[in-house]
């Protein structure tokens, strides 16, 4: 658990040192995520909802202040304890999930480069992910397939090298992109050799206004709907080599271990998706905590009977319940991004742990907060039935809880489940 939380995760001479109280940098960053996800967000995201558009003008705010921008990431990664991030994405989800996804969208596809790319490659494109505050850009992560969603090896778009020009060649269509098709940078995960499954994956970055590579159709959404989603298609797109995020050398490489038959590294992949749950759990958390916020409001207001509703327990202990599991996937989600910040082992899926932990929790909790508003809730006068429509795709995108469970399941007990 949490060792030190505010240093470098290493007990302090005289004795180990166990605290949950935030340093002055971490409060001050949360206060600074909440001004804005109060003042800015919320009073947009009804409006953002129902247009179902992405809200240029919210993100360009967020580039104003410094919020959307690598800066700001940078600024959140630096905290070695790791909590910085989750407790950013909490309070701006806290604001709204669709505008705070529209804000955060892009990380995914930086996610990548900075993983994957060399320190050359991330200098060029990280940059262009953002744009600036005068010209807000976005970035755009596609691996998912119609046909591969949890079964990532089953993707199909291709690349082949064409040796001549030093140009990739990518066929294929991507589902369900975050910003797809109105991003600046598009990356994305092909085959260069299906026969290796997943482990012939290789990621590429498509630049701006790359002929090949276009929009599909725009996906009408449940919730989120604040965020644009799309299928990308990518017909004979031509790439430069040097698009290939960490390079072909270091591909080829991977490519002769995998065909001699030594271990790849699916290892470390696996531990970097570990790394980067907590993240996207935070988000699932700061929707069950709007929507716990106001019910408990809602249920000291709202009389029937003569007294107000919480003065019964059937709603008092629903609120009690809200709260303590909120709270418990919290601290789950704190402990896997301390890990992952930290470079411990996820010996026990820490990292899926926190983001089912957290997307089933707001899931339960924004139903129980329509519940406690009754009639009012279903509607789309209050915010709940936003927020329950939103959570619905934690238990969904970045791996399934189904997908979660199996994780959990195969590295608790070492057996291949299926
Ligand atoms: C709003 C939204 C945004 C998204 N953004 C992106 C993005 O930016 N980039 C991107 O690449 N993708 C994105 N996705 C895609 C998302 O990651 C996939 O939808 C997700 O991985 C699930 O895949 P699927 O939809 O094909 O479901 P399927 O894999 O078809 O699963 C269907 C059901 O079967 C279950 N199931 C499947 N396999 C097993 C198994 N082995 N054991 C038990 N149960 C199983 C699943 O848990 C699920 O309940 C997004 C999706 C949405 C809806």
């Amino acid at each position: 658990m949490l060792a030190e939380v505010t240093g470098s995760g290493e007990a302090p001479e005289g004795g180990p040192k166990f605290t949950l109280e935030l340093n002055q940098d971490q409060k001050d960053i949360k206060e600074w995520v909440h001004g804005f996800a109060e003042g800015v967000v919320r009073p947009a995201a009804e409006e953002w909802d129902e247009r179902e558009e992405t809200p240029w003008p919210v993100i360009q705010e967020a580039a104003k202040i410094g919020l959307y921008g690598f800066e700001a990431l940078g600024q959140f990664w630096a905290d070695d304890t790791g909590l910085t991030l989750p407790i950013a994405n909490e309070e701006l989800f806290w604001g709204d999930a669709g505008i705070g996804m529209a804000i955060m969208g892009t990380s995914l596809a930086v996610a990548a480069i900075f993983g994957q790319g060399t320190p050359e490659q991330m200098g060029e494109w990280i940059p262009q992910c953002f744009g600036d505050a005068d010209d807000v850009k976005l970035g755009a992560f596609c691996a998912s397939e119609p046909d591969a969603g949890s079964d990532v090896s089953a993707i199909r778009t291709s690349a082949k090298y064409d040796e001549a020009t030093d140009e990739w060649v990518i066929n294929g269509q991507k589902a369900w992109a975050t910003n797809g098709g109105i991003a600046n940078v598009h990356v994305v995960i092909a085959t260069v050799d299906r026969e290796l499954g997943s482990r012939g994956h290789a990621a590429f970055v498509i630049p701006p206004g790359t002929k090949g590579c276009e929009q599909g159709a725009k996906v009408k959404k449940h919730g989120l709907r604040a965020s644009h989603t799309a299928d990308v298609h990518l017909d004979d797109c031509r790439v430069p080599g040097s698009c290939l995020l960490g390079g072909k050398e270091k591909l080829d490489e991977r490519l002769a271990r995998v065909r001699e038959g030594k271990k790849s590294k699916s290892q470390a992949a696996m531990q970097t998706f570990e790394a980067s749950r907590p993240t996207v759990g935070a988000q699932a958390l700061g929707i069950a905590r709007a929507a716990y916020e106001y019910s408990l409001e809602y249920a000291k207001e709202r009389r029937q009977f003569g007294k107000a509703i919480i003065e019964n327990q059937a709603i008092a202990f629903a609120l009690a319940d809200m709260k303590l599991e909120i709270d418990a996937a919290r601290l789950l989600v704190w402990r896997a991004a301390w890990m992952g910040r930290s470079g411990q082992r996820f010996e026990n899926a820490e990292g899926s742990m926190s983001k089912l932990k957290a997307g089933e929790v707001a899931v339960w909790a924004t139903e129980r907060a329509i519940q406690i508003l009754g009639g009012n809730g279903y509607t789309r006068e209050y915010p709940v039935e936003r927020m329950h429509r939103d959570a619905k795709i934690y238990t969904i995108f970045e791996g399934t809880s189904e997908i979660q469970r199996l994780v959990i399941s195969r590295a608790i007990s070492g057996v291949h489940v299926k």
